[in-house]
C-alpha cells in the first residue's frame, strides 16, 4: 500500500484526512475525526521514517511550521493545552499530531488515544469553514 503521505490518492488518506495546503517543510491536514476540536496533522513534505533521518534545515523547517501551526490551533479553538505526538507504527512517515485538549474535556490530563473513542464528524460545510480558517491563519493559498 502507498504512503497515504506521499500518494494523494490513498484511499485511507482520503477516509481520515483533509488538505489543508503546503507549508514551507511540510503539508498540513485536518482529521476527519474532530473528537478534540481543531486537531491536525502536520506531515514532512519529504518521506522520512524516523526523526533522526532528517536534514538540519528539514528538522528546523519541521518544527518551525509545527510551531506556526500550533500557534494557529490556539489562536483559532483556544483550547487550555496543546498535546504533540509523532507516533508512526501504521503511517512510517514523520509527522506530528497537533491535539488541543479542553480543561475537564476529552482525556484532559492524559495522553490522546482515538482506539475506543466515538468519532466525532463535522459537515461538509464546517470541515471547509475550518480548512479556510487554517489557510487563513497561516497564509496559505
Ligand atoms: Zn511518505
Amino acid at each position: 500500500m502507498s504512503c497515504m503521505y506521499c500518494d494523494p490518492q490513498n484511499e485511507n488518506r482520503k477516509n481520515i484526512l483533509i488538505e489543508v495546503g503546503r507549508l514551507p517543510h511540510s503539508t498540513l491536514f485536518i482529521l476527519k475525526n474532530q473528537n478534540h476540536l481543531g486537531r491536525v496533522v502536520v506531515a514532512l513534505n519529504t518521506h522520512r521514517q524516523e526523526v533522526y533521518e532528517l536534514t538540519e534545515e528539514e528538522r528546523n523547517g519541521f518544527f518551525a511550521d509545527v510551531a506556526a501551526v500550533s500557534k494557529a490551533v490556539s489562536e483559532l479553538f483556544h483550547p487550555d493545552k496543546l498535546n504533540y505526538g509523532i507516533f508512526g507504527d501504521g503511517v512510517p512517515h514523520v509527522h506530528m499530531h497537533i491535539v488541543p485538549k479542553y480543561k475537564d474535556q476529552l482525556q484532559w490530563g492524559n495522553f490522546f488515544w482515538d482506539k475506543g473513542i466515538e468519532e466525532v464528524k463535522l459537515t461538509d460545510e464546517q470541515y471547509a469553514q475550518m480548512v479556510q480558517q487554517y489557510k487563513d491563519k497561516l497564509g496559505i493559498k
